[in-house]
């Protein structure tokens, strides 16, 4: 696939503005790279597979070897801090659960295994999430790939996220009638969401397409709100109890609004909306999500351990190794729905390459 595509209209409103002839301070950025020599491309130079809404500049060329994309790791490029904000966030998360460990024995106590149970999850979505904005830009074939894996992450951590919902800070009455059957529902819901993200990104190639990301935040929202009704539970009961005060669940309400605020960071493409170009390197709405999933990571790792020291997991039998094999079982789920759509990802693929020749 050629790398030298010539001006093309953009299909947004915005599309004339990111096209316009180059500035010189969009010149300096192009060719910026630190600490090596990597030169990046303007909006107008790369398929339209690869563009980011109202990302101007900073794209790095298709179609080089494995090694360019992965020393560009210490490159600055418009996904850069994607990369570094998601590699930041495994070593954070990884740095919470052994701070956790000082105060909860990790091999002995039972809730232990939620928390273990827990940041699997979010380690693995944070190292599919770095590796894909790191590669995604070797193919067309390759970028769908990488974000499609990107998506399996996602409902790793949501998967998580139901575990720690359920078996840490759940409603003991809600967990009794729930706790047979909540590892083959979150599998299914996760897989749900896969699903969901898959044929989003699949059925909208136009990242301008405001549906595709609406598509996705739907299909994890489902899961969302069947994961957190075990927790919703305990507010509920709160509000009727004249001994609860409704702020003893301040830990658990910062998780909530952060995850809302994750939802609308993920979709609303601000601050480079407004300002279109002006955020290509730093402060893209997409880093922001990265860096309020890693604070919210963290801080539902942290209301975990406040639950736990409360008392209120004492309900639950959390089993690690039944945690360990669903989201091998979740593995396998994933990967056959990939190999499924494979033959839809090379139909992608064709009609980016007939749109290339057809510049
Ligand atoms: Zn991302």
């Amino acid at each position: 696939m050629s790398a030298h595509v010539t001006h093309e209209k953009m299909k947004h409103p915005h599309g004339d503005k990111l096209c316009r002839p180059m500035h010189k301070l969009e010149l300096i950025k192009q060719g910026l790279s630190w600490p090596g020599k990597q030169r990046t491309l303007h909006v107008s130079r790369v398929p339209l597979v690869f563009r980011e809404p109202y990302v101007a500049t900073g794209y790095r060329p298709p179609d080089k070897p494995w090694s360019y994309y992965l020393v560009s790791v210490c490159e600055l490029h418009n996904e850069s801090v994607n990369v570094w904000t998601h590699l930041l966030a495994f070593v954070a998360v990884l740095a919470q659960l052994y701070r956790l460990s000082g105060r909860v024995h990790l091999t002995q106590h039972k809730d232990a295994q939620t928390l273990i149970g827990f940041s699997v999850g979010c380690l693995l979505n944070t190292l599919l999430s770095a590796a894909a904005h790191l590669l995604h830009s070797k193919s067309a074939w390759w970028h769908y790939v990488w974000f499609l894996i990107d998506y399996a992450g996602v409902t790793y951590y949501s998967f998580a996220t139901v575990l720690g919902c359920v078996y840490v800070s759940s409603h003991p009455l809600v967990y009794s009638v729930i706790e047979p059957c909540v590892l083959p529902i979150n599998i299914a819901l996760s897989s749900f969401g896969f699903l969901t993200c898959c044929l989003a990104k699949l059925r909208f190639s136009d990242p301008y397409q405001p549906q595709r990301q609406r598509l996705m935040v739907a299909g994890l929202g489902v899961q969302a709100l069947v994961g957190a009704s075990p927790v919703l539970a305990r507010f509920v009961h709160c509000l009727h109890d004249d001994h609860c005060s409704l702020s003893s669940l301040n830990h658990i309400s910062v998780v909530f609004l952060l995850l809302a605020v994750c939802a609308v960071t993920f979709s609303a493409h601000l601050p480079e909306k407004l300002w279109v170009g002006q955020f290509d390197l730093f402060g893209q709405g997409h880093q922001i999500f990265h860096v309020v999933s890693m604070v919210t990571m963290v801080m539902e790792l942290e209301g975990m351990y406040i639950d736990i020291k409360n008392g209120a997991a004492q309900h639950t039998s959390p089993d690690l190794k039944k945690m360990l094999a669903a989201y091998l079982v979740l593995v396998i789920i994933h990967v056959a729905i990939l190999v499924s759509l494979k033959g839809h990802i090379q139909n992608k693929v064709n009609d980016v390459l007939e749109h290339i020749k057809d510049e």
